[in-house]
């Protein structure tokens, strides 16, 4: 490669980091996006390909090396204790394949020996709830990974939520997972605002999003958001159960009142985890909330932790996504917007 042809590289990465870092600031803070998801992946894919191979033109504040966006200031700001990362993607089989391979050899298991646990991927947004003596006392955002936003008034509101666990829950527990608006909800509402002569969203991960971001919490009471837990954060007394598994976890948020996903799996092998994908995949339209994959998470707890993560994601879990439907929606969506 010339010289010439180097900078040529360098400069087409900056640009797409900068427009990335744009679409980044619209989807997260303003929950306005400009471009589908669809396009914004290919993107994220082009400037990660080119990263892998100029590594010497790699940067910590490049959008492949961070999760969401810092707070915008309109709330007070939480520190996560422990990092809220993202999900790495497959998009086909061969890099669902290359995955299990990767789990596989940095685990010493063999891929028969893994066992997974397959949770729908919901298109909403990660909020984390921490429970204090069973009671919520804080909930907030993602935010960048380390720094969220306290959103607690507005999720308070959401009934799925308990505002006390049930049964023998631990002196502190955080509790992950996705906030979202059914499709009846989100049809509703905006049937709502169109014959009241306001602003319509464009899909139900917006609609969400937008809820949950207001000031004014009697506007996210009106919204009808729900919730699926899907991790356990900090657990304070720290506690093993007995068969050290993320399934096992998300039956015990269960327990204690807290509602996850009903087509939440424990599978044995990875034609387990393809047949599920193919069978998530072919009731997707009849599930009564948007999805846009699967998530499969190494169930070992221990191996989780032995595997870690990497600068934005574990090495143990893969959002292995559907494919695109969103252009569709997106044209549907942009009808609607006024
Ligand atoms: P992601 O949505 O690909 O995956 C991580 C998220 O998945 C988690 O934070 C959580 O909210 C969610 N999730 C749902 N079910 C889950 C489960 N069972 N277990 C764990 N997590 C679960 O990652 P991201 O970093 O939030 O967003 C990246 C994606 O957002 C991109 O791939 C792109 O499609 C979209 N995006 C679009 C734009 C745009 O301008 N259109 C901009 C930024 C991001």
């Amino acid at each position: 490669m010339t010289e010439t042809d180097h900078a040529d590289v360098a400069q087409r990465l900056e640009s797409l980091r900068e427009r990335l870092d744009q679409y980044n600031y619209e989807y997260y803070v303003l929950a306005q996006p400009s471009v589908p998801d669809a396009e914004y992946d290919r993107l994220f894919r082009e400037v990660q390909r080119i990263e892998a191979e100029h590594p010497e033109l790699q940067s910590d504040t490049s959008p492949t090396q961070r999760v969401g966006a810092p707070p915008a200031g309109a709330f007070a700001e939480v520190l996560h204790e422990v990092p809220m990362l993202s999900l790495d993607n497959a998009f086909d089989a061969d890099e669902m394949r290359a995955f299990i391979r990767r789990v596989s050899e940095r685990s010493g298991e063999s891929p028969e020996a893994l066992a997974w646990c397959a949770e729908p991927k919901l298109d909403g947004l990660a909020v984390s709830l921490l429970y204090e003596q069973g009671k919520l006392v804080r909930a907030a955002t993602r935010g960048d990974g380390y720094q969220g936003e306290d959103i607690s008034a507005n999720v308070r509101t959401i009934r799925a939520i308990p505002l006390r666990l049930r049964g023998h829950f631990p002196e502190r527990v955080e509790v992950r997972g996705e906030v979202f608006m059914t499709r009846a909800g989100f049809e509703a509402m905006n049937e709502h605002a169109r014959a009241h002569g306001e602003k319509v969203f464009a899909n139900p991960r917006n609609a969400a999003a937008g809820s949950l971001r207001q000031l004014d919490s009697r506007v996210t009471a009106k919204r009808p958001l729900s919730f699926y837990a899907y991790a356990m954060g900090t657990v304070v007394p720290e506690r093993r159960l007995d068969d050290d598994s993320h399934y096992q976890r998300l039956q015990q948020l269960r327990e204690w009142g807290l509602p996850v996903c009903p087509e939440v799996q424990r599978l044995n092998s990875s034609e387990a985890c393809f047949d599920y994908y193919a069978r998530i995949g072919e009731k997707r339209d009849q599930l009564p909330y948007e999805i846009d994959g699967v998530v499969f998470k190494l169930d070992s707890i221990g191996l989780q932790e032995d595997l870690g993560f990497v600068s934005r994601a574990p090495r143990w879990a893969i959002a292995f996504k559907f494919p695109a439907q969103e252009q569709l929606t997106w044209l549907r969506g942009v009808d609607f917007q006024v």
